[in-house]
């Protein structure tokens, strides 16, 4: 679904990225865990070429990103969600524009971006939040808005930065059950970046440790389910033990 070959990335002469090549399965929910600055974020960035890579290429979905043109590059888009710690909602638009935003941008049949945008609030449980500011809405509401944001356009991946990290524990639970169930149920594929081994654990099938820009290793989990984070759980290489 996501392959990355010898991918780098410096930032003023600094490597932050080293000639990572890495593949993402289709129907996995795929962590990506490190250390804070290991380049968790850029990583992510890179796979929907919000970073552009110096060297190396990214494929999502056949497609070869890294070759595309600004025009092809946004219609690419169009199948890669991402959702953030801090949910990125536009501050002086309801819920249901900040969603039917996503679908104007991509040019969505317009009879059909009302429906489309009401599906989505739906499917995270706020559909009658639809008026609402997201400075109205509590931290796991706004994720939840968020999230029908990047679902609008029927995305084939879900690209997910520390979605929970701003969250408290029974919160971050809820989301990353709606984070299984968008997997389970619209089969997205997903990769969830977070610093906390128990977020990965409780829903990841696989998982990737990031150190100082490479892979460190690759394993196979066994989801452990949701329940509410334990914060103190960070030493994460030992973990997956
Ligand atoms: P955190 O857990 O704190 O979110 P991270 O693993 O996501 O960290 P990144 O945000 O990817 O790390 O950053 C990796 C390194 O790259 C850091 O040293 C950071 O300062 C640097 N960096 C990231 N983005 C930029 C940028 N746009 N310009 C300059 N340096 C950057
Ligand atoms: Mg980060």
């Amino acid at each position: 679904m996501i392959s990355l070959h010898k991918v780098s990335k410096s930032f003023t002469g600094v490597p932050v990225i080293q000639s990572i090549s890495l593949s993402i399965a289709r129907g996995y929910i795929h962590g990506i865990i490190g250390a804070s600055g290991a380049g968790k974020s850029t990583l992510l960035r890179l796979m929907n070429l919000l970073e552009t890579p110096d060297a190396g290429t990214v494929e999502v979905n056949g497609q070869n990103l890294t070759a595309l043109n600004s025009k092809q590059l946004r219609e690419a888009r169009k199948s890669i969600g991402m959702i953030f710690q801090h949910f990125n909602l536009i501050a002086n638009k309801t819920v249901y524009e900040n969603v039917a935003v996503a679908l104007e941008l991509a040019k969505y049949p317009k009879d059909n971006c009302r429906k489309r945008a009401m599906e989505c609030l739906q499917f995270v449980g706020l559909e009658s939040f639809q008026a609402k500011y997201p400075a109205q809405l509590s931290g796991g509401q706004k994720q939840r808005v968020a999230i029908a944001r990047a679902l609008a356009n029927h995305p084939h991946v879900l690209l997910c930065d520390e979605p929970t990290s701003s969250l408290d524990p029974h919160t971050s639970a809820e989301i990353l059950t709606v984070l299984a169930d968008i997997n389970q149920r619209l089969g997205v594929t997903i990769v969830l970046v977070s610093h906390e081994m128990e977020v990965i654990k409780s829903i990841c099938n696989r998982v990737t440790v990031l150190t100082e820009g490479t892979v460190h290793e690759t394993l196979d989990i066994v989801p452990k389910g949701i329940q509410a984070t334990d914060r103190s759980a960070n030493h994460f290489v030992q973990q997956l033990m």
